[in-house]
């Protein structure tokens, strides 16, 4: 099947609050049909900003967009994570009645396996709603905001995607998605994902250029100096992992994704029911709704 029409679920996508920088949302939902997109995972930010700002919408703004567009657009909620307003079990209760069905997790001043977040995971779990965790790294310093970086203590040793092995121990029927592939911590998300049927991830970022593709390409592909036969998970050990990855843009359109993904899943040998899981079927079955055959 070709890759445009392929049916897709995008997991992992952003809404903008300046329309200037992607177009107005009638426009851009066009532009996803095109694709076939046939939901779109919105991870808003949360309502009291843990990071530097990434003019994305928040859980309002959101809420306000789903009442006008409807189906296409699913809810992940931006969950407070700075311990001067955390977010505990009855606000991802709140969340779920507003109608949200995932969360995201992004600004974190703790380590995500910290207990002070256990409430938020524990709740997440037993509502059945998946979590988008943004792994690796938040970038340098902000020297435009020196104090604010320093007080919202953002940094990678707290985003690390091992620390989803914890959470995914003590929950075990929690959904968990780890954005980027972990970054430069690629091999932490490759672990997880073939021990763990509950970690996927997306391989999103760096808007989908050049020096992000090879960096994928890097952890992803057999090591250069075997011999390797490619249809063999026991050799080509990325096949491992890769039944547990799913599409997402980030902030990108489609049209910047779908063809790097495909690349990537046909260097590696993907098989059609990989690809149908990537595509679709992972984030419909997280999000309990139907798969595509
Ligand atoms: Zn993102």
């Amino acid at each position: 099947m070709n890759a445009k029409s392929r049916p897709k679920i995008n997991i992992h996508g952003h809404l903008l609050l300046d329309p200037a920088r992607k177009g107005d949302l009638p426009t851009r939902i066009k532009r996803w049909e095109e694709w076939n997109v046939r939901y779109f995972c919105c991870s808003c930010a949360s309502s009291r900003p843990s990071s530097r700002l990434p003019g994305v919408f928040e859980n309002h703004h959101f809420l306000a967009a789903k009442k006008e567009y409807g189906d296409i657009l699913i809810g992940f909620a931006g969950i407070n994570m700075h311990p001067d307003h955390l977010d505990g079990a009855a606000d991802v209760e709140r969340y779920r009645e507003q109608g949200f069905r995932g969360l995201k997790a992004y600004g974190n001043a703790l380590p995500y396996s910290h207990d002070a977040y256990f409430p938020i995971w524990e709740t997440a779990e037993r509502l059945k709603m998946p979590i988008l965790f943004h792994t690796g790294a938040f970038g340098g310093v902000d020297w435009d905001h020196l104090e604010l970086d320093r007080y919202h203590n953002a940094c990678a040793m707290n985003c690390l995607p091992l620390h989803l092995d914890r959470i995914a121990h003590n929950f075990p029927r929690l959904n968990m998605i780890a954005a980027h592939m972990g970054g430069y911590w690629a091999s932490d998300v490759l672990f997880m994902t073939r021990y763990f049927k509950t970690v996927f991830a997306d391989w999103t970022g760096g808007s989908a250029g050049k020096t992000h593709i090879r960096l994928l390409l890097s952890a992803l592909l057999p090591h250069p100096g075997l011999e390797t036969d490619m249809d063999d998970p026991e050799q080509n050990l990325a096949l491992q992992s890769l039944p547990q990855f799913c599409f997402g843009t980030d902030n990108p359109e489609p049209d910047r994704w779908v063809g790097p993904s495909e690349m990537i899943l046909d260097r590696l040998h993907a098989t059609e029911e990989i690809k149908k899981r990537f595509y679709y079927n992972n984030a419909a079955r997280m999000l309990g709704m139907e798969e595509v055959a």
